[in-house]
């Protein structure tokens, strides 16, 4: 097989490697990217997109249980309804499938060469790639490493039958009667409330004191209130320690000191990713980490000149807007443009029930940093829209400095509050202040009303409470 020579070569078509690749092929540098397994990486496979599938049709099923129960003041009755997972999953492979499609058309568009085969770096300016056809060898002038990350494997409960991770989850064709999760995060909780939605008997165990300890208490109660009313069990500062020899059975150290027993169909251990750095060559570079991750600068450039990394690989938060953001500043950096990373604010949503967003500083962290602030803080019970959705549970805080109102943080919990993402980010990046939200005609009636609402509390105007 022929040598090939580029400008840049991308390794992993994820959201990071993808877009830095079509970037790149718009900017017209000769790009290759190599993906061992499909476009579209974790998120479109088997993360982002999956799971929002998933918890969607949960949502629809659960639903229509509930108008099915005849105890709802919407005056609707309906019979109870089936569901049946096999055909959820595969719509669900259909819009995976598509966006696969939609990936590689993209890339094809803007003139990249997809390769296909596992990459393995031979130097820092080479990669030998194991195609179907044979070996492929290319050699590059900038190397962006856009690899991803895999589940954290618990030692004490390997992954297999039993015990699965949340690719596995995503492929499952009907629900566990019982179903125990390991780690209360982002991915624990989202289809941790989509199977008990589902029907499944779920149990939570977590070592944290609380649920998603990545957000505040204010945050997470509607969210731990929720969990309560799906009759979904949550154990905190709980360990799980593995297996009963019977298999089938988790054992727990509970915050007591005591030993449970968790019976279970299947068990989901989601206790956070690891990067992929290991095992296809990066070792033998000695590229300087930062722990586990690669360490990168604010060019996303590592210790050895020409190799970038973006994404997951080189840390928190894993998120799949993160990493497209640094791939598409890599690839213009690679073209020459003078770009660094100065983004003030990375949104971050959880798509429990209710939905949860935060962007910027929250009250705690802006007390930490010293900065003087004040917060406004409108609960959607004052708000008409959410009323009409039977979504009251939950509000908006916002959170600006004392003396020139500059907004440092928002966040919101409750139904559908994920949209809301896109007008805080923009609030943040454009440096607004409380005024100029306040001052911004809002929709009615709409949920945005409560961020316009938080932020006319907060300079003491408010209207509707
Ligand atoms: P990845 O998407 O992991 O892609 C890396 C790619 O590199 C993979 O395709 C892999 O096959 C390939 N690769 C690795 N090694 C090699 C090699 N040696 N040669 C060739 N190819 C290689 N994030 C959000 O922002 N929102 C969400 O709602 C969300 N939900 C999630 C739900 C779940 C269940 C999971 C697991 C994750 C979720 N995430 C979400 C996180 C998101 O998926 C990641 O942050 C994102 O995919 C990271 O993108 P990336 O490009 O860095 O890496
Ligand atoms: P996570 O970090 O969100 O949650 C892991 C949880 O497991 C934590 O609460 C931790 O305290 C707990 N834990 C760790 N070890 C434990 C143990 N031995 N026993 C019990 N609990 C334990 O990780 P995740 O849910 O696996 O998700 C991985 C990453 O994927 C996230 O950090 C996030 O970046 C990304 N993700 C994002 C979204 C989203 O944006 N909506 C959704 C899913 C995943």
């Amino acid at each position: 097989m022929k040598d090939i020579s580029c400008k840049l070569l991308v390794i992993g078509a994820g959201p990071g490697g993808y877009v830095c690749a079509i970037r790149a092929g718009q900017l017209g540098i000769d790009t290759v990217i190599v993906e061992e397994r499909k476009p579209g990486g974790t998120c479109l496979n088997v993360g982002c997109i999956p799971s929002k599938a998933l918890i969607h049709a949960a949502e629809e099923y659960d639903r229509i249980v509930h108008l099915a129960s005849g105890k709802n003041p919407l005056g609707i009755t309906t019979t109870k309804p089936e569901l049946d997972l096999s055909q959820t999953i595969a719509w669900k492979d259909t819009i995976v499938g598509r966006l696969n499609s939609g990936v590689s058309g993209l890339l094809k568009k803007s003139k990249v060469k997809m390769v296909q085969g596992r990459a393995r770096f031979r130097d820092g300016k080479t990669v030998e790639v194991e195609t179907e056809t044979g070996q492929q060898i290319i050699r590059a002038e900038n190397v962006v490493i856009a690899t991803g990350s895999a589940p954290v494997e618990l030692p004490s409960l390997p992954f297999g039958e039993t015990v699965i991770s949340s690719t596995e989850a995503l492929a499952l064709t009907s629900v566990p009667e019982k179903l125990v999760v390991v780690g209360g995060g982002y991915i624990g909780l989202e289809l941790g409330t989509a199977f008990a939605k589902m029907g499944a008997k779920v149990t939570v165990v977590e070592a944290q004191a609380r649920i998603l300890p990545q957000y505040d208490a204010e945050l997470t109660r509607p969210v731990a209130k929720k969990l309560q009313a799906l009759g979904i069990d949550v154990m905190t500062r709980a360990k799980a320690r593995g297996l009963a020899k019977a298999g089938g059975t988790l054992l727990v150290e509970a915050e007591s000191g005591s030993e449970v027993q968790l019976a279970a169909d299947k068990i989901l251990v989601t206790v956070g990713r690891r990067p992929v750095t290991q095992g296809w060559g990066m070792e033998e570079l000695v590229l300087d980490m930062d722990g586990p991750f690669i360490r990168i600068d604010e060019r996303c450039q590592t210790s050895m000149r020409g190799i970038y990394a973006i994404g997951d690989v080189t840390g928190e938060p894993m998120l799949a807007h993160r990493a497209m953001a640094q791939g598409e500043m890599v690839a213009e950096i690679v073209a020459g443009h003078k770009r660094v990373w100065d983004k003030r604010a990375i949104p971050a949503v959880c798509f429990t029930d209710p939905e949860i967003v935060a962007v910027g500083l929250t009250p705690d962290e802006a007390q930490k940093a010293g900065s003087e602030v004040r917060v406004g803080h409108f609960p959607f019970s004052a708000n008409g829209r959410a009323m009409t959705k039977l979504g009251e549970e939950g509000f908006v805080r916002v959170l600006a400095r004392a003396d020139n109102h500059l907004i440092l943080g928002i966040q919101a919990v409750g139904q559908g509050v994920s949209e809301l993402s896109a007008a805080f980010g923009l609030a943040i990046e454009m440096g607004a202040r409380l005024e100029d939200i306040a001052g911004t005609i809002h929709a009615h009636p709409t949920q945005g009303e409560a961020f316009q609402e938080s932020a006319l509390k907060s300079l003491g105007r408010e209207l509707h409470i």
